[in-house]
């Protein structure tokens, strides 16, 4: 068959730009810019392809003028959610519709029906969320739910860990509302075959011409698409002709299951998709990735949330060990069966929010070696006694976690898989081509030995996990796509791949689609006859072939359009950062690596946690960290016109960044914009074009001003005040007016300290110890530090406080790196000095300073061999409470705590980012906000961690005045309002942060004063 050549545009025209801005039915945005463009030119693809321009659509009448005016200047168009799919179907030369920005409604659920009509870009998570107190959700969970949109897993036809019970998304659509392609509507649910009959003899309209086509496949096509279609139910690759019929060569293993749980959610699924002398065409545009028509409404079925589940993990010798095991495991009937290699649990141990959620793995440790692969089943229903007996008839040496924290953390681990893998250092990345292929469970582990004869043909090697009881592995071998050789082997393993797939009467592709990856291989799948059958239905839909051009009908090649192909280049610059002798505690080598280190995963979309704030508070894909991460790889590999107009367009998309290094905690593949922030500012304003503002040099080197001015600290104080010197501030050097300064004090911490020392006990000390007073405590709040001193005295520390102020985070922030470089030196020079055994541990309580000294100082001075035994001795004063002392005690017990405010009274505790993206230590005592917890716990304080990111504040960037709106809005995300809600709810509730810049933003945004954690714990001595 001859491939129809795809409209090939290189713009916009301007008569469709200026119809649609001078349309009062277009009340959306539209981008063309060249930033935008790069910004949607990736997905969590290998691929990259810059689209026309990107629209965004407020409401189902923008859709539809879109798709309309589209139509009328033959603009391709590309509908698209957060653009997590894998297989490089969210990308295209098009016009790309971000659904997910506005339309993710939540715009009905029925309790009694168990249904949810929503918008096409809400998230999937967080429909489950709103459903959840009806004890309901959506049946298929892809492992990307906390930033899937219902649209992407609809056009991609997503499934996940528990298939084996629910199914795929196809098998869950009641209704569509649709767009198509000449913005003409339709609503596809099931109908009787006559009333499909009468529309499809109506007339010529484009919903007519689908019925017509529809009704033809049905009667024409029933014996080829039987005869030709792949043995497994779990497929995600051509179209779902199949449910027209409605017929399944195979169908999840618990459908036909009797117990009373699965039963219940039985009623509801629906094999067969609909009922004789029906048919419905929903689940025809499941899997379509968005080629037939754009969704605007979808009516969802929803499940029974079981009652109970419960896990057990077993450990095998190898991955082909563990994949013969499973059809045997099925015969038990568990929910989802899922394997996990021995390479993911090393990784995960490796990513600072993920390696404390692998502890579970020392349970089924083999001679202390972490077991060759490890399968996970899941067991759910209504008694929890009924689950365990089940699990123990199983396998009796198999060890469970009935907890539901402990069940979390296994699915977190295998949940992040994906993500995780692909963030191995180096050029020989795990790549995404044949990631996805299903095979019938009883051919799994031949499946498995076959593909590593390939891999082994080709010197390679892979990771191999997923969705074991479905026959679906991720399997991701490492190849070097920037070589010649790499883009070769690709298509060679692919092919050889494919084959051995089809020999096995498996599918190409299970859940991810086909994308740009895999469309070339429907016609080795599904014979010419069928591929003929999905043009004539995709040309019904679309005469002018304008719905995401190259997608399953006329495919693009799978080895073209590479992000990084073999002519792909990058040049970066001299970074001050030594990224390249950081390979023990980073995982990207070099400048140019960690830039590349994203691979679009889009985890940093979601809406919760850590990661990204800015993107969270904006929902602009430019201020995620994936944004941010593309355009410093656009500018490093020449995408830009020119130099300038790059630098430009990333000190934008670093603007709003946070710098609060949520990324560096939660991102599967450690990219760490944070740093590469300060990287970038200070290669920018290296420039001597580049002129920085006067606050900069303010707040970089707020220590030196606050040491000359303190002094003077009732006038400044009183002035900076003033409403006059505060208007002339925000004027002159952008200051916000809105904000309060922190006030001075005439004592520095040293000179209030000097005094103290006099009333000292010498005959008492048991251990030296460093204290790192930065510029906040030693100016703005010594008393902070005073109690610190007083409660490190009274366990018996002698205490020589640092002459050099903080470790230079204020440097750092603001990009001055050569200037923290030689602040650094200072105070590593002072350490040298004060203890030049190299014993003493460094203690401070200003989070960011003292994690300057465990993150940045081992970046700046990577080639002192010192540096890593200074790095990790420096501490928070609660993580040096809670650790034993040279006598072996730990610090703490040391400390009577009375019953002063009563034990049990309520703290409220906010942690600071850079606790939040704390690595755990090697000494196996807790870091970070669990390190504050485990302190105030310990004081007798009945403690609730506030569960938000950033506060929004960052330093000096809530300060500005361009920034202070967002900096609010971040702080109104989760925690204001967290705040307000618990201090009326019970007044007697205590705030407590132990960072100098979330403590001003709280009490900025809730007049309500943060304690700091040391403070809270004097309280009780
Ligand atoms: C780490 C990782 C893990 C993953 N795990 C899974 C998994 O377990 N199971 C699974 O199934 N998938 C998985 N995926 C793939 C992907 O996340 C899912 O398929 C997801 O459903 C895509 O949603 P999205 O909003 O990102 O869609 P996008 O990627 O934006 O788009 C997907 C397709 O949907 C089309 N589309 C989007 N909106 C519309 C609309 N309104 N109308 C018509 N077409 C539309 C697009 O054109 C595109 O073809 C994973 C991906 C990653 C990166
Ligand atoms: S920044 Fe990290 S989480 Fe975001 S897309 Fe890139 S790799 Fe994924
Ligand atoms: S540092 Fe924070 S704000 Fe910046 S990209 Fe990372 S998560 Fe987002």
């Amino acid at each position: 068959m001859q491939n129809r050549k795809p409209i090939a545009l290189s713009a916009l025209s301007a008569d469709f730009i200026s119809e649609l801005q001078s349309t009062k039915r277009f009340s959306g945005e539209l981008r063309y810019d060249l930033t935008s463009r790069l910004l949607y030119s990736t997905d969590a693809s290998i691929y990259q392809i810059e689209p026309l321009g990107v629209a965004f659509p407020r409401s189902t009448e923008d859709l539809i003028t879109l798709i309309e005016t589209s139509a009328k200047y033959e603009i391709p168009i590309l509908a698209r959610g957060s653009g997590s799919s894998l297989a490089g179907q969210a990308i295209g030369r098009a016009l790309v519709i971000d659904c997910s920005r506005y339309l993710n409604r939540l715009i009905e659920v029925n309790r009694e029906e168990q249904t949810a009509t929503v918008e096409p870009g809400m998230i999937l998570n967080t429909l489950n969320r709103a459903v959840s107190p009806y004890q309901l959700q959506f049946g298929p969970d892809p492992a990307s739910a906390e930033r899937a949109t219902i649209g992407g897993c609809i056009a991609n036809n997503a499934a996940g860990a528990h298939s084996i019970i629910y199914g795929m998304t196809a098998d869950h659509i009641i209704s569509l509302d649709i767009i198509l392609s000449d913005g003409s509507t339709a609503t596809f649910s099931e109908i009787s075959l006559l009333s499909a009959q009468k529309i499809a003899a109506e007339s010529n309209s484009i919903t007519a011409r689908l019925y017509r086509k529809a009704l033809d496949l049905r009667s024409d096509y029933s014996e080829e698409i039987q005869k030709q279609w792949p043995e497994t139910w779990r497929r995600a690759s051509g179209y779902n002709l199949n449910y027209l019929l409605p017929w399944s060569p195979s169908q999840p293993p618990q459908w036909s299951s009797n117990q009373e749980w699965f039963s219940g959610n039985l009623k509801r699924l629906p094999y067969p998709p609909v009922l004789p002398g029906q048919i419905n065409l929903a689940p025809l545009i499941a899997g379509s990735e968005g080629t037939l028509a754009v969704i605007h409404k979808a009516k969802l079925r929803l499940v029974s949330k079981p009652r109970c589940t419960i896990l057990g993990v077993l450990s095998f010798g190898s991955i082909i060990e563990a994949c013969e095991a499973v059809q045997e495991i099925l015969l038990h009937e568990p929910s989802a069966v899922e394997l996990i290699p021995q390479s993911l649990i090393k990784l995960a141990r490796s990513v600072p929010a993920y390696a404390p959620l692998t502890s579970f793995v020392e349970n089924i440790k083999v001679d202390e070696q972490d077991p060759a692969a490890l399968l996970v089943v899941e067991f759910s229903g209504n008694e929890p006694a009924i689950l365990l007996e089940k699990m123990r008839r199983l396998d009796k040496h198999i060890w469970i976690a009935e907890s539901a924290e402990v069940q979390k953390r296994v699915w977190d681990v295998r949940k992040v898989g994906l993500g995780i893998l692909m963030s191995r250092p180096g050029d020989h990345k795990p790549v995404a081509f044949i990631e996805d292929t299903a095979v019938p469970v009883n051919r799994l582990g031949e499946f498995v030995r076959e593909i590593e004869k390939i891999l082994d043909q080709y010197g390679t090697t892979a990771d191999f996990y997923a969705h074991a009881s479905a026959g679906c592995l991720h399997i991701r071998p490492l190849l070097n796509l920037k070589t010649i050789q790499g883009v070769t082997n690709l298509r060679a393993i692919a092919e050889q791949t494919v084959d051995l797939t089809l020999r096995l009467g498996g599918a190409v592709s299970a859940e991810h689609g086909d994308g740009l990856a895999r469309g070339e291989w429907l016609e080795k799948t599904y014979g010419k006859i069928i591929v003929q059958a999905f043009h004539d239905l995709k040309f019904s839909a679309d005469p002018k072939g304008l719905l995401n051009p190259g997608k399953i009908v006329d495919p693009l090649e799978m080895d073209k359009n590479l992000r990084f192909g073999e002519t792909y280049r990058s040049v970066g610059w001299q970074p001050v950062f030594q990224f390249s002798n950081a390979e023990e505690r980073q995982r990207e080598r070099g400048l140019v690596e960690a830039i590349e280190q994203c691979n679009g995963a889009g985890v940093c979309r979601k809406s919760d946690g850590v990661m990204c704030p800015s993107f969270q508070a904006s929902q602009e894909e430019m201020h995620s960290t994936r944004g941010r991460a593309n355009l410093l790889r656009a500018l490093i590999s020449g995408n830009f016109p020119t130099r300038d107009f790059g630098l430009q367009a990333v000190r934008e998309a670093l603007d709003l960044c946070l710098a609060c290094k949520g990324c560096k905690s939660e991102c599967p593949s450690g990219v760490d914009i944070a740093r590469l922030k300060y990287e970038f500012f200070n290669y920018y304003y290296s420039e001597p074009k580049h002129k920085r503002h006067v606050r900069d040099y303010l707040f970089g080197y707020i220590g030196n001003l606050a040491a000359i001015g303190h002094p003077f600290a009732p006038i400044v104080n009183s002035l900076l005040e003033t409403n006059t010197i505060k208007k002339t501030g925000e004027r002159l050097i952008g200051l916000s007016s809105q904000r309060a300064f922190p006030k001075m004090s005439t004592r520095s911490l040293h000179s209030q300290w000097k005094k103290r020392l006099q009333h000292n006990r010498p005959e008492l000390y048991k251990e030296d110890v460093l204290f790192l007073s930065d510029a906040f405590t030693e100016y703005f709040q010594p008393h902070i530090g005073l109690t610190a001193l007083d409660v490190l005295s009274k366990i018996g520390c002698r205490i020589h406080i640092l002459p050099t102020q903080g470790a230079g985070r204020t440097l750092i922030s603001k990009g001055f790196l050569e200037s923290a470089n030689k602040h650094g030196k200072r105070l590593l020079s002072d350490i040298q000095r004060l203890d030049p055994d190299g014993m003493m541990p460094i203690v401070g309580v200003e989070p960011s300073e003292i994690y300057t000294l465990r993150d940045e100082f081992l970046d700046l001075f990577s080639d002192d061999p010192k540096m890593l035994n200074i790095s990790s001795r420096a501490f928070m004063l609660d993580e040096y409470l809670i650790r034993p002392g040279t006598d072996g005690d730990i610090r703490y017990s040391k400390l009577t705590f009375k019953d002063s405010g009563g034990f049990n009274q309520k703290v409220l505790f906010h942690g600071h980012c850079y606790q939040k993206a704390q690595s755990p230590a090697e000494d196996g005592f807790p870091m970070g906000v669990a390190a504050s917890l485990v302190l105030l716990k310990a004081a007798g304080y009945s403690v609730q961690l506030i569960d938000a990111g950033c506060c929004g504040m960052a330093g000096a960037f809530g300060y500005e005045k361009e920034h202070f709106d967002f900096s609010m809005q971040v702080a109104e995300q989760t925690l204001l309002p967290t705040i307000r809600r618990a201090v009326q709810a019970n007044s007697s509730v205590i705030l407590c942060t132990p960072g100098v810049s979330c403590h001003a933003q709280i009490e900025d945004g809730t007049d309500v004063t943060p304690f700091h954690p040391i403070q809270l714990i004097a309280k009780k001595l």
